[in-house]
């Protein structure tokens, strides 16, 4: 029996090596004449905003640019982009650089259209007005924010991060150019790139999975998983860099389709009480999450064929959980000390994480704390 959904619809995706070049024609089909272009230091220096910028005022298109997105964007980051945007005329949003600044530029699109403060937005579709067309083009192959109509925003004052959608907060158009991911170091790529896996396996058996969300999971974790290995090593080829960036892509739009689970309701606390990098923590706790999930029959039949993926692709002959506990192992991420964590605490944030609400086991305070002794055990396999 297919159960019944209502899918969301998905960016254009304009993908291939050098895909940049496209933004100019990008823009116009977006409808856009002039465009405010939002990135970062980091892209800056790599060379890529002044590329950018030269493809559109050569293409006879203006463009004001704001570098000064941050790593997990605040309230008030928003509001000075949005600042920024009020300086020039323009109709069209080009975002350039990591998850970071793609989130920066979507808040700030719903507060230059609609005003207010970013937690006016908090849940879905509380714009009163259209959101002006934004372009992605993502730097990272991590978050797929570039498919998705939500931005994560942290609350001012606080570490709450709050997720504040709209349909119209949807980019028209991602750009995904292999290419912009080559100068990428190690730890961003790998951080990135589990965070990204991450998003397929567990949209895969979330419980609001459907016929849709469960295509773009199931070809996400197929280029993703054929691809990790090298990347946490440090060596990843180009074929490996465009499986990265498309799985993730994909990835973002199973997310835009479905939900996420108990790995990422668990992992955001430790980011917020203890600054563990959101890749690290997701991919620190998702093994202990599968093992308790495989206790659900139709969860275990989903990570059965992935797993069978992995085996006809020649991936890995390891079981599931077992494979991915390697790629986290052999990707030298700096350990993480227990002794210094509360588990009753986390677990308390964790229950009123909104994403955990969408596992497939439902999760007590007692659950969580089970799966943080398991995650931070020195003798756990995962
Ligand atoms: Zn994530």
């Amino acid at each position: 029996m297919i159960e019944p959904f209502a899918s969301r619809p998905a960016p254009k995706l304009v993908f291939g090596p050098g895909a940049l070049r496209e933004l100019p024609a990008c823009v116009r089909t977006a409808g856009g004449t002039a465009v405010f272009l939002v990135s970062d230091p980091g892209i800056a220096r790599a060379g890529y905003l002044a590329r950018a910028e030269r493809l559109l005022s050569d293409a006879g298109l203006p463009v004001t640019t704001f570098t000064e997105s941050r790593e997990n964007p605040t309230e008030s980051d928003a509001a000075a982009c949005a600042a920024a945007a009020r300086t020039q005329p323009f109709d069209c949003f080009v975002a350039l650089g990591g998850g970071s600044s793609l989130d920066t530029a979507k808040a700030a699109n719903f507060l230059f259209t609609n005003g207010g403060v970013m937690h006016d937005y908090h849940g879905y579709g509380k714009a009163t007005k259209p959101l002006l067309p934004l372009i992605a083009i993502p730097t990272t192959a991590g978050t797929g924010s570039e498919t998705q109509s939500y931005t994560l925003i942290s609350r001012d004052g606080s570490h709450e991060k709050m997720a504040c959608g709209d349909p119209s907060a949807l980019p028209r158009i991602a750009i995904l150019d292999p290419e912009l991911t080559a100068t990428l170091p190690r730890t961003t790529a790998t951080l990135s790139g589990l965070d990204a896996l991450t998003h397929a396996l567990e949209s895969s058996v979330c419980t609001k999975r459907n016929a849709v969300s469960s295509l773009y999971a199931e070809a996400a974790f197929r280029h993703l998983s054929s691809a990790i290995a090298r990347v946490v090593t440090g060596l990843p080829t180009e074929a490996d860099r465009s499986d990265m960036l498309l799985g993730a892509a994909f990835a973002g739009l199973a997310i835009e389709n479905s939900m996420l689970g108990a790995a990422h309701a668990s992992a955001n606390p430790l980011t917020a009480r203890h600054g563990v990098v959101h890749g690290h923590a997701v991919a620190h706790m998702l093994p202990a999450v599968m093992r308790f999930n495989s206790s659900d029959p139709a969860a275990a039949a989903i990570y059965a064929r992935l797993e069978s993926l992995l085996r006809a692709t020649g991936t890995t002959t390891l079981p599931l959980i077992d494979w991915f506990t390697d790629i986290v192992a052999r990707s030298a991420l700096p350990p993480l000390d227990a002794t210094k964590i509360d588990f009753a605490l986390l677990a308390d944030d964790a229950t009123r994480q909104w994403t955990g609400k969408f596992n497939p086991r439902a999760l007590q305070a007692e659950d969580f704390v089970a799966l943080y002794r398991r995650a931070f055990s020195p003798h756990a396999t995962g």
